[in-house]
This record gives structure tokens, sequence and C-alpha cells, in this order.
């Protein structure tokens, strides 16, 4: 339902928050090694090692899997298409413009005017995108055995995401048109560094009042899993006392961890599913993952290189809002780039920018993914739980992709990249053979 703004608002701050992965320039997914690479005392094919672990997946799993991935690069256009024509009807039918004069016929306070249209604009763009959002998010995910909600649930965290949407964009979007109205000319540099301030303001506020409003977070209790967790930590500086487990099984079966947070609301949670679902040597390397973006700082630097890209999509945002109002500005009722009225023709020109910049948005994400799986490797020494635990990550991303596809598509690494740094740090490090975990099925029939 808040798929209009989502592209916009919370991809960005997605990447962000969620920090996600890398290949670089050697994701090496089709990369044969010859035994000649791994040191000569210890001979091990790697390429080897890699296909018997992707092996492990049923074919037809992987088939479903495979499907499922790519008819995401397909929504990814569908979604884009879905909320350039949704801004369209409202410039071309004058909603947008009527939105506005109802905003100002019931207040002359300015800021207050801005708030009262977003509320306005971002319910009617929510119900527009509707249709599209229910197929992927409800039916799609179903079809494929990936969402364990009823309809209830899953429209109740709609409604709620639709709540928090309005509250949100309301605190971006006033200070947003303050900065149009009264620096004019150069609204773009300092509405991205006002866009990035919203960004840390959202990541501080994420795990202790957002997070909690769909998922119930608790400190993990578990001795046997928190102990070599915290361990792991105190060896890595990390100053943690607790690790937080959360209800995710609530939506899906999906494995997963995450750290979120800013300044001091940072913290690693992990998931019920992984507990319930793997072993402890699968565990930890998940752990060591999401404490690679803790120590290795991706937070930070995730901002840092989002905010360049937010510079020069605002850059491009002032450009081509200028050139579009020159032309349709009288017959879509716009008064010029100030005019709130204008949000719609934002949205399609942000929206524009984005798709175009998802490569290198995606590879920002994917970069810091594999150097916190190096990051994993290194202090959990698990390369065969972290294997299974990539293959898992392959339920819901296709495990084998082209290079190309992987470099456009993916924001995490692919099941086979991660595999195979797994499996490369394993040619060096002999005594880490972990044979149960080798031995250990991943998927049951089902
Ligand atoms: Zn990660």
């Amino acid at each position: 339902m808040v798929r209009a703004l989502r592209l916009v608002l919370l991809t960005v701050l997605l990447f962000t928050v969620f920090a996600s992965g890398q290949t670089k320039t050697s994701s090496v997914p089709q990369a044969s090694f010859s035994t000649s690479q791994t040191s000569p005392t210890q001979p091990f094919d790697i390429r080897a090692a890699v296909d018997a672990y992707l092996a492990k997946m049923p074919p037809a799993r992987r088939a479903q899997s495979d499907a499922y991935f790519e008819g995401g690069y397909w929504l990814q256009l569908w979604d884009f298409l879905s909320i350039v024509i949704v801004m369209w009807l409202m410039l071309r039918f004058h909603w947008s413009a009527r939105m506005r004069n109802l905003a100002e016929g019931l207040t002359r306070f300015r800021p207050v005017q801005t708030a009262l249209y977003w509320i306005q604009f971002f319910i009617v763009a929510s119900v527009l995108t509707f249709p599209l959002g229910i197929y992927e998010g409800y039916f799609r995910e179903h079809k494929y055995g990936l969402l364990n909600q009823t309809f209830g649930p899953w429209m109740r965290d709609q409604l709620v995401a639709l709540m928090v949407g309005i509250v949100l964009g309301t605190i971006l979007i006033v200070p947003l048109f303050g900065v149009v109205r009264r620096l004019g000319k150069s609204w773009w540099v300092w509405g991205a560094g006002l866009m990035v301030a919203f960004l840390m303001f959202l990541s501080l506020i994420e795990p202790v009042y957002l997070a909690p409003l769909f998922n119930k977070y608790k400190k993990l209790e578990d001795a046997r899993i928190r102990d070599p967790i915290l361990s792991m930590a105190r060896a890595n500086g990390i100053p943690a006392t607790d690790v937080y487990e959360f209800d995710a099984s609530r939506q899906s079966n999906r494995v997963s961890a995450n750290v979120s947070g800013f300044a001091n609301t940072q913290r690693i949670s992990l998931n019920d599913n992984l507990l319930n679902r793997c072993t402890l040597p699968e565990i930890e390397p998940v752990m060591g993952h999401e404490m690679g973006h803790y120590v290795l700082n991706h937070e930070y630097k995730g901002l840092v290189e989002m905010g360049v890209v937010i510079v020069i999509g605002f850059a491009f945002l002032n450009w081509g809002i200028n050139l579009a109002l020159a032309r349709w500005g009288q017959a879509w009722n716009i008064r010029g780039i100030a005019d709130v009225a204008v949000l719609p023709l934002a949205v399609i020109g942000f929206s524009v920018f984005l798709f175009v910049m998802t490569p290198v948005t995606n590879t920002i994400t994917r970069t810091m993914e594999y150097e916190a799986d190096m990051f994993s490797l290194n202090v959990s020494r698990q390369p065969d739980g972290k294997a299974n635990v990539d293959l898992m990550l392959g339920e819901y991303r296709k495990l084998d992709p082209g290079p190309i596809e992987e470099f456009i598509f993916y924001d995490h690494p692919s099941g086979r990249t991660r595999i195979t740094a797994a499996m490369r740090w394993k040619a060096e490090h002999p005594e880490s053979t972990n044979a149960d975990e080798m031995a250990r099925p991943m998927f049951n029939a089902k």
C-alpha cells in the first residue's frame, strides 16, 4: 500500500539501514578454480566444493527460486511504471492541484498546507498502486510459499505502514519544501543534506519505534546461542551486552538477521527462523556477518555513498522539474518548483533516477555485503556452516546467476559468489572443515 513512496523514500532508506551487499570487480560467479590455486599441501577443489553445496538444493526447488527471483526483475519495472502512471494521472487530471487548493483553503499556514497536501497525496498514491502491491506482496508471495500471513494480519501490516508513511513523509516533506521556498535555485544542495539528515533520523528511530510496529523484539535468552555470539562480539571490540531476536516467522520462513539503529540505538538482531532452522555453526557466521557491518562502519559509509547518489539525484530533479514545468506547468496548474503540487512530478523524476541507478545502488550495498562475508568467515571460522546458510538464502534469491545479471540486480552477492568465498577461505584453513555441516541436508522434501 505504501509502495508509491517506498520506491522514493524507503528504497533509499532500506539501502542504508539494512546495508546490503557486494561483488565489485570479482564476483567470480562463473570463475573456475583449479586446485593449483590452493595451497600445495592441501589440494582442495574450490569449484567442486561449491558445486557440491549448490547441488544440495533439489532441482525443483531451484527452479522455483529462480522463477521467483527472475520475476522480481520484471516487478521492478512494473513498480516503476505503475508509479509513473499514477503520478502522471495526478498531474494530468489536476488532482494534485486540487489537493493543494484544498489544503490552502483549510489553513494559511504554509507548513500545515504542505502537511495536509502530503496526507491526501500519500493516501491517493497508496490506493492507486495497491492492486499491484497486493499481487506482489500477498498473492505472489503465497504462490511461492514465502508468506505465512493470512490476509487479515497482512493487511494490518499494510495499514500500519501507511500510517508510518504519512507521519514520516510529513517529517521529510514539510522542511524540504521550506528549503525549496527559501533557497530557490540552490535548494537541491541543501535539500540533499536534509535528506541525508532524515535518513540518519530514520536509522536512529527504526529499531526503537518502527521495527516493533511489525514484529516483537526481545533479548535472546538461550545461552547456548547467546554466549558464543557475545564472545565473538567482545573479541571484535563490539560493546554489545545483548543480542535481539524477533518473530519474523509472523511473516515468513525466511532466515535473516540485521544491524539496525544509529549511534546509541545500534544493535544486532537475528530472526526466529534462523534460531529454529539453523545449527550453531550456521548461526555464528550469520552473526559474524552482521558484526562485520558494525565493525566496518557500513551504516556510516552507506550513508555517505547514498548521500552522493542523492545529491546527484536532486541536481537531476532540479533540472528535470524546471524543464517539465516550463512546458506543462500551466496545463497542470502548478505554479512552480516551490508549489507543493509539484510533488508527483518530483516523484516521477526521482523514480526515473533511482531506476536508472539501480545497478549503482545495488553495487554499493552488494559491496558492503561481500565485505561483511569476509569478516564473517574470519571471525566465525565456519565456512561450511556459512555455505549452508548461503544456500538457505537461495530459497528466495537465485543461487547461480550470470555475472552481468548479478551486477545489475543483486543487492547481496549470489549464493554461488558467497559459497565460493566460503570455500576459498576453507581451502586456506583445512582445519576448519565441518563434516556434519557438509553432510547436513538443508532442504527437506516439502
Ligand atoms: Zn548484510
